[in-house]
């Protein structure tokens, strides 16, 4: 039986090293180690050998399972990694070929305007101050002069957390903030996401982005106002772009006025983006009202201000003579790719 066992094995061995497949080693298993494989026969003829030999030859029988056993498996791992070595070189990747740029993503025209924006005024000496989205209503509204039930607050109608804490409708809290913590001379910049409740249209969303600025110092008068607004307009739309101001009211400006810019696309002639009337209403501003330094302890005897505020969205549509708000929030890869 021994010697049946040393073919066997010798067969087996000679068997797994001519193999060249893992279907073929599968087969090897079957054929000596399977139920009714080869050495399971020889197992069944441990019955006939004597109680003495019958552990030795056990032991012979187990050893000669463990070795092909232990074999089959190591050829088939080495089979499986040269295969997975084989697809790995098969897909290697060239780094140098050259990139394909046109997939290249861009800043979104919001966040472009967003930053002209800043770029512009900082270079001016304005301090860059950050609001918070989540304000109440006494930095909202309150402070800036528009107590409760007063008319103004129903175009600013929000989004409430408690009576108290609500969505910003405006950057203008900023202002609060800034009036709180600094004294004149003060030059500030803001900007960031404001919500109104209004219905999604061409004009309109209940989220929006707004820039602010807040000047305080001697001697600020109505042309430093102008001189400013010419400026900063001429750099977003060209120089050739003209600024009217009409008389307005806000709470929290005396006197207020509206902006309109002349129309950059049609010169002042007239077109689509101007509905022919060769003007754009950009946005509001006047003197901060006497009322809202004292309220912070300015003397107004000797300071006056003036502070201005406008809808990013809008700047952006005047700029790219887009029509429709909802185009900028669209995800349209083709029309994002025309605004860069
Ligand atoms: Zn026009």
């Amino acid at each position: 039986m021994e010697a049946k066992t040393k073919k066997l094995l010798d067969d087996a061995l000679n068997q797994i090293e001519k193999a060249k497949t893992k279907q073929e080693l599968f087969l090897i298993n079957t054929k000596f180690l399977g139920k009714n494989g080869s050495l399971s026969e020889l197992m069944k003829e441990l019955k006939n050998v004597p109680a003495e030999e019958k552990p030795k030859m056990g032991a012979v029988l187990n050893e000669c399972r463990q070795k092909i056993d232990g074999l089959i498996r190591e050829k088939t791992k080495k089979m499986e990694e040269d295969e997975l070595n084989q697809k790995l070189m098969s897909e290697d990747c060239d780094v140098t070929i050259p990139v394909k740029l046109d997939n290249l993503g861009t800043l979104h025209p919001i966040t472009q305007t967003e930053q002209l924006l800043m770029e512009f005024f900082v270079k001016r000496g304005f301090t860059v101050r950050a609001g918070t989205d989540v304000e109440t209503d006494y930095y909202c509204f309150e402070a800036l002069n528009v107590p409760k039930n007063h008319p103004a607050r129903d175009m600013q109608d929000t989004f409430y957390i408690t009576d108290d804490i609500l969505l910003r409708t405006h950057t203008s809290a900023t202002q609060i903030h800034t009036l709180e913590k600094y004294a004149p001379p003060i030059k500030m910049f803001s900007l960031g996401q404001t919500y109104r409740v209004d219905e999604i249209d061409a004009t309109h969303s209940p989220i929006f982005h707004q820039f602010e600025i807040l000047v305080v110092d001697e001697n600020v008068s109505m042309a430093d106002l102008k001189g400013t607004l010419e400026d900063f307009v001429k750099f977003l739309f060209g120089e050739k772009t003209k600024v009217r101001l009409r008389p307005s009211y806000f709470p929290f400006t005396e006197p207020s006025v509206e902006a309109d810019a002349s129309c950059p696309k049609c010169g002042g002639k007239g077109c689509p983006l101007c509905k022919d009337t060769g003007w754009i209403e950009l946005l509001g501003c006047g003197m901060v009202n006497p009322v809202i330094l004292e309220n912070h302890n300015i003397n107004t005897n000797k300071y006056s201000g003036y502070a201005l505020g406008a809808g990013i969205e809008r700047l952006t549509m005047i700029r790219y003579g887009v029509s429709d708000l909802r185009e900028l929030y669209e995800n349209n890869v083709n029309l994002l790719k025309q605004l860069k």
